[in-house]
């Protein structure tokens, strides 16, 4: 029985997270899926019960289940918060504590919504990239930090970019055992021209290279590989890169596709437990409101499937119910287009479970 512990969280979260459940129980009750569902506070959410965004039972709860499912945090009620009880904080004190060093977050263009990008057709038609991101180090953790003032009088801010051979090792080998089981194509995006910590990176991509003969490895630098996104998207197979590196580009990539409603992620520890969450945010501006596209959550459901629930036979299953509402012209509004009707996101979870039931 694999444990999933649902996290909802604020704005649009429930209402997105409904549907992906739905999913969940659809495929527990008609296709034998072992799963226990249990629930627990985050975000706003929590705070507001418990006066702490991440409480230490939702922290049990995440840590004793097989996987998780997370909607958003944060919205303007809770933006005027000390920093350490944001909701946002949350979201990275998760990350930490269960270990997830590997984010993979895949840029997929269904082909009904070829029309949606604001690149030309043929330039993102049949777009498949997976950006591995390394989630727990690099410059967004490294020590010192901080805002200083020099002998001058003058202010200075600073960071650190940290990263030993082990965590890049880690987030490295697992984009190489990803594209195994994809196109056989890893290309690494550095700035080893200019950054030490890097230039250990690139050296650390070529050893671990020597270990998977089958799987073909080019080296990118960031500001070239940020050009080639919108260039050429359809070069890449599997990018693997930095936190700072992974964050921008995922959304570029991300915005290639159309809509920031369809796109997945999965957030991997040493043992493929994961966390699933759409790349969106909480979306204040239309929570409530039955407006949200589900899909990005339903698509998270997917990725639990293949890589914590090892059940790629119903990863595939799921997305292709999400491409049969899409075939059926269902479109959420972030999705109109002029042409096909728009839905409410009951509506559209409907749809793909129906499609799961067929
Ligand atoms: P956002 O992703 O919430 O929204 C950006 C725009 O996209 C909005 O216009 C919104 O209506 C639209 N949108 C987002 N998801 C959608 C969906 N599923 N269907 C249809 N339209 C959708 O980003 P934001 O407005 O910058 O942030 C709002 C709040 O969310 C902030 O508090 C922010 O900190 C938080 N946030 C949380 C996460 C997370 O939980 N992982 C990620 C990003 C932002």
């Amino acid at each position: 029985m694999n444990k999933i512990a649902v996290l909802p969280g604020d704005g649009i979260g429930p209402e997105v997270v409904a549907e992906a459940v739905r999913v969940l129980e659809c495929l527990r009750d008609e296709h034998a899926l072992a799963i226990e569902l249990e629930y627990g506070l985050i975000g706003g959410a929590a705070y507001e019960a418990h006066g702490q965004p991440l409480p230490e039972e939702t922290l049990a709860l995440a840590r004793a289940a097989d996987a998780v499912l997370l909607g958003a945090v944060g919205g303007p009620r809770w933006e005027a918060l000390p920093m350490a009880l944001r909701p946002e904080k949350a979201l990275l004190a998760l990350r930490s504590a269960l270990g997830l060093f590997a984010n993979l977050r895949p840029a997929i263009l269904f082909p009904q919504l070829a029309s949606a990008s604001t690149l030309r057709p043929e330039v993102v038609e049949g777009l498949d990239i997976l950006i591995v991101r390394e989630l727990v180090g690099g410059i967004y953790f490294g020590e010192p930090r901080g805002v200083r003032t020099l002998d001058t009088g003058e202010r200075q801010g600073f960071n650190t970019l940290v990263y030993t051979e082990s965590e890049i090792e880690r987030v490295v080998r697992r984009a190489f055992e990803i594209a195994r089981v994809r196109r056989h194509r890893v290309c690494s995006v550095d700035k080893a021209n200019v950054l030490e910590c890097t230039e250990l990176w690139r050296e650390t991509v070529m050893r671990v290279a020597c270990e998977y003969p089958d799987v073909a490895v080019a080296h990118m630098y960031v500001d070239n590989a940020a050009m080639q996104l919108v260039r050429a998207p359809k070069q890449f197979d599997v990018i693997v890169t930095t936190n700072l590196f992974g964050d921008i580009l995922s959304d570029e990539a991300a915005m290639l596709t159309g809509s920031i409603g369809m796109l997945p992620s999965a957030s991997l520890n040493e043992t493929d437990r994961g966390l699933y969450e759409p790349i969106h945010g909480s979306a204040p501006d239309i929570a409530g409101q039955n407006l949200a596209n589900p899909l990005a959550t339903i698509l998270s459901v997917a990725m639990m499937l293949r890589y914590s629930l090892r059940q790629p036979d119903l990863a595939v299953r799921v997305e292709a119910a999400v491409s049969q509402a899409l075939d059926a012209g269902l479109r959420t509004a972030d999705l109109r287009d002029g042409i096909h009707e728009t839905v409410s996101t009951r509506t559209m979870g409907e749809a793909v479970v129906a499609a799961l039931r067929a």
